[in-house]
């Protein structure tokens, strides 16, 4: 079997009940198809509203336009599932009227009503964006509901003209329309949910490779899914054997009584594929592969047999999947003991990392609603979990672990959805270079610096711990307890002062903020107790007096959280003194959220039932418990901001900077460093303050700009800067010069250039000298796998030094704005700091903002440094920019298709 490459333009999706679907553009090789479909596939009825009358050449004259060579007036895409075209869309766009495009779609009757047209339609808006085209235009008989409602559920705005029966349908396709993007996003949410029923809901399950040898994974697996109570059928396939384990096996899948919806594949790697190919063609609708070690040839036709037969597919690599619903009961892994059942989603890349999650669970007491070991993830990834679990109607916790991410943004945006609703947390694992070198070799996945990583995680809002057991400790904490206020005020109490200042040491080390309390504790507590917070009740506090203290700290208005300490003492020995009887009696959830230490307890982190059931999370040591409490108090300040809409940043002229851009890629087309005149218009485009700059080739050309800048600079001065080709640093070159008066300076800072850099220099930069301010650096920088990432920091000449920078992925939101000046270390300087005035805070906002749309404006655009923007109280300035462009294939991040596992792509 040959495999079809995966030509441009192409990619897989889902229809709305999970179908896969193949969209490509459609050519003179599809003619047939194309015939089939509006001859025969088509009704009469469908024909004569796609057609306007029942011509019977309509069919081939459509098949002539639309599969003529192509040329730059027609987008035509079609959608295939296995061999079939089930139908296409079109536009044609007039030479004189290229923003306009006329558009047309078709359909195969049985295809109706799963969102094909919808699915195609996204992909030629996609498309048709890309070409520049701004308005769909179409004419649609009043009495075709269908196409009516196609329009009416796209999620674009739609005008309608009524015109004698006729209805002139006119589409605009704004950018930046969040209404459609959350169309689009609602309606990948449901096809994935639907194509994810097979393996995580399945009715039926066939473990094929299942053996006779005794420890085989395949004889593990099934006897797993046998003991564990699946509710439905379980099937054996094995061509050696009659029987496994006293019940039948079968010699092929295609033997067995019916069609499994789940077949996991316990086959060595080189049969993967071909087991696979046969699953699809009987009609499985999913796979979870197990084996590991596939060569790029199995993966890629591993991957095609999934996409032309509609299986979703989980590894390879799996440890398997488990689902602890009643209704399915599914234990599908060889690792660990089956999860008590529960609410927590997990989903691991790596099996042992899993197998170790799902330990630390139960020990804690939190059962699993699914749980998925990724593997390699070709196909099913953290992203449809985080989509099933969020529409499962049992899953309240969602736990990751991830190495790498497939379609990071595309994961960024769902998961900003999900944790709105439920916590979600992950361990970021491959943090380090060295970290990172393990993970890609470990499964195959692609490399993701920190920086970035820790900007997708909190722009998402998910809660990333550094290790499994800092995530079992966030997590017990946001499992049992309510969000403590988004100031994160602690109170910390223990009955021994020593430990009440490690813990409130450690509380300052998480950043948590402790309030020095009033006296008034004292009454209620023996004497000799300290009160201030830490409180230390001392040894000889009894549990009503802890409880009358805890009871009046939860009441308190300047706390947002307790966090107690209790040791052991000779006293409590005795019942009546045991302090922890305090915290078990009092109320269970209280108004704020409460956690305990217990120094001498065993395992790290366990719960303790209050009187009224509740857990109540304790800990063996202080450092965790403050760290789960920052974990919570993130939480609550991310939910406590409203999402936003993306940044606004009026006025940018984004045909000037793609015209900009495709001008320097025609003469330079390996793509490089813009020249600085390039560089201040593309900057300007997009309102980007760049001081004004003039270009000076010579001496005397400098002099006589600097006289006109002269007045524009600040007390009169300008600044003269030497410009090469390819330049990096210029003042660590000695190529800058400020502060300037006279033209005699100006002269003299000239010749020095010319005497220093000889031939290589080009000329000369003249700009006003800037009022003194805050050197800021803002950029942009363009990762290969995350996409446009926008950057803030402390900037000028000691950047590296200071070290300093926020980072958001692009498109930032109103909210990202107030996170990255904040988030600086540097931000007091900003904020106005030692009587100093602040900053111009909505001037550099709108710096971003504007970086953020030149970025997502122009995929081209792989580095921008501004560096220093000069910040002062009345204004922002750009002195020194940087650009450099690469050539990159336009790239709808949002746009629905199925990840390609990069292992698949090579073969
Ligand atoms: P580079 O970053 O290549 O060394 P810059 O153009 O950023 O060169 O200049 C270095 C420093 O000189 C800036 O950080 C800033 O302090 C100062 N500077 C440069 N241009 C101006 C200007 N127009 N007004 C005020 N200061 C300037
Ligand atoms: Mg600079």
């Amino acid at each position: 079997m040959s495999i079809a490459r995966l030509g441009r333009g192409t990619a897989e999706a889902l229809l709305a009940d999970g179908t896969t679907v193949t969209i490509r553009p459609v050519g003179p090789q599809d003619r047939e198809a194309v015939l089939g479909l509006h001859a025969d596939r088509m009704s009469e009825e469908s024909r004569r509203l796609r057609f306007f009358g029942v011509s019977r050449d309509a069919p081939l004259r459509a098949a002539d336009r639309l599969c003529g060579e192509p040329g730059d007036g027609l987008l035509c895409l079609g959608a295939w599932v296995g061999d079939e075209l089930i139908g296409e869309a079109d536009c044609e766009i007039p030479d004189d009227r290229p923003e306009t495009a006329e558009l047309a779609l078709a359909v195969a009757d049985r295809w109706h009503r799963r969102g094909a047209a919808t699915l195609l339609l996204e992909h030629l808006v996609h498309a048709a964006r890309a070409r520049g085209v701004r308005v769909f235009e179409a004419d649609t008989l009043a009495g075709n509901r269908g196409v009516h409602k196609v329009f009416a559920d796209l999620g674009l705005p739609v005008h309608r003209r009524l015109d004698r029966g006729e209805i002139r349908v006119r589409v605009p396709l704004d950018e930046s329309d969040e209404r459609y993007r959350a169309a689009v996003d609602e309606r990948g949410r449901r096809a994935d949910v639907a194509s994810l029923r097979a393996l995580l809901r399945p009715g039926s399950v066939a473990v094929v490779g299942a053996s006779r040898r005794e420890g085989s994974v395949g004889r593990t697996v099934l006897a797993r899914i046998r003991g564990g109570g699946f509710t439905g059928p379980v099937w054996a396939v094995n061509p050696q054997a009659a029987e496994i384990d006293g019940e039948p096996a079968y010699p092929s899948v295609a033997a067995l009584p019916a069609v499994p919806d789940l077949a996991v594949l316990a086959v060595p790697a080189p049969a993967v594929a071909d087991a696979a190919e046969e699953c699809g063609r009987v009609g499985v609708r999913a796979l979870v592969v197990l084996a590991s070690g596939l060569g790029a040839d199995e993966a890629g036709r591993l991957t095609h047999a999934c996409r032309r037969h509609s299986m979703r597919l989980v590894g390879p690599n799996s440890l398997g999947t488990a689902q602890t619903d009643p209704a399915v009961r599914l234990d599908a892994e060889f690792g660990g003991a089956f999860p008590l059942p529960g609410t927590a989603g997990v989903a691991v890349q790596s099996g042992g990392v899993g197998i170790a999650l799902l330990k630390r669970l139960a020990w804690l007491g939190v059962g699993v609603s699914s749980f998925v070991s990724l593997g390699d993830k070709y196909d099913v990834s953290g992203n449809d979990l985080l989509q099933w679990w969020e529409s499962d109607g049992r899953t309240d916790l969602a736990l990751l672990h991830l190495e790498s991410f497939g379609s990071p943004r595309a994961f960024a945006r769902t998961a900003r959805r999900v944790s709105r609703k439920l916590p979600v947390l992950t361990v970021d694992a491959g943090r380090s270079p060295a970290g990172r070198r393990g993970a890609a070799s470990h499964t195959a996945a692609a490399a993701t610096p920190t920086v970035i990583r820790e900007a997708l995680f909190r722009q998402a809002g998910i809660t990333a711990t550094r290790g499994i057991g800092e995530l079992v400790d966030a997590a017990a904490l946001l499992h049992a307890q309510p969000l403590p206020a988004p100031r994160g005020a602690v109170a910390v109490v223990s009955n021994a002062g020593g430990i009440g200042i490690l813990a409130a040491d450690a509380c300052a080390d998480a950043g948590l903020l402790l309030p020095e309390l009033a006296d008034d504790l004292r009454r209620l507590l023996p004497g000799g107790a300290s009160v201030r917070n830490p409180v230390d009740t001392t040894a000889a506090v009894s549990p009503t007096e802890l409880a009358r203290c805890l009871e009046a700290l939860e009441r308190s208005p300047s706390i947002d959280a307790l966090l107690v300490c209790l040791v052991p003492t000779a006293l409590a020995t005795d019942p009546a003194h045991d302090p922890v009887r305090a915290l078990l009696e009092g109320p269970g959830r209280r108004r704020v959220p409460i956690v305990a230490v217990l120094p001498d307890q065993e395992v790290p982190v366990r719960y303790l039932k209050g009187a009224d059931g509740h857990p109540l999370p304790v800990y063996a040591d202080t450092v965790p418990a403050a760290r789960a409490l920052a974990h919570a108090r993130d939480r609550a300040r991310w939910l406590a901001e409203p999402a936003g809409e993306d940044a606004d940043a009026p006025g940018c002229d984004v045909r000037t900077a793609r015209s900009l851009v495709s001008g320097f890629l025609a003469t330079t087309p390996e793509g490089g460093w813009l020249d600085p005149v390039s560089t201040a218009d593309l900057l300007e485009s997009h309102g980007l303050p760049l001081t004004t700059s003039v270009w000076a080739r010579d001496e005397h050309s400098a002099v006589v700009a600097a006289g006109a800048l002269r007045r524009l600079g600040y007390e009169g001065k300008v600044v003269v800067k030497a410009y090469w080709p390819g330049q990096v640093h210029k003042s660590a070159a000695g190529a800058v010069r400020v502060g300037l008066r006279t033209d005699a300076e100006v002269r003299g800072a000239y010749r020095e250039f010319a005497e220093s850099f000889g031939t290589r220099l080009a000329g000369a930069v003249v700009q006003p000298m800037a009022a003194p301010g805050i050197e800021l650096l803002a950029g942009v920088v363009q990762d290969r796998v995350f996409g446009p990432l926008v950057v803030l920091g402390m900037g000028g000449t000691a950047t590296d030094v200071l070290d300093d920078r926020a980072a958001r992925l692009a498109p930032l939101t109103e909210r990202d704005l107030t996170g990255m000046v904040t988030e600086l270390r540097g931000a007091p300087l900003l904020l106005g700091h030692d009587g100093a005035p602040p900053v111009d805070l909505a001037a550099v906002r709108s710096v971003l903002a504007r970086l953020s749309r030149l970025a997502t404006d122009l995929p081209e655009l792989v580095e921008v440094d501004l560096n220093p923007v000069i910040a002062g109280p009345t204004g922002a300035v750009c002195v020194d920019a940087r650009v450099r462009l690469e050539p990159r294939p336009s790239f709808d991040p949002y746009l629905r298709r199925l990840r390609r596992p990069a292992v698949a792509e090579e073969a």
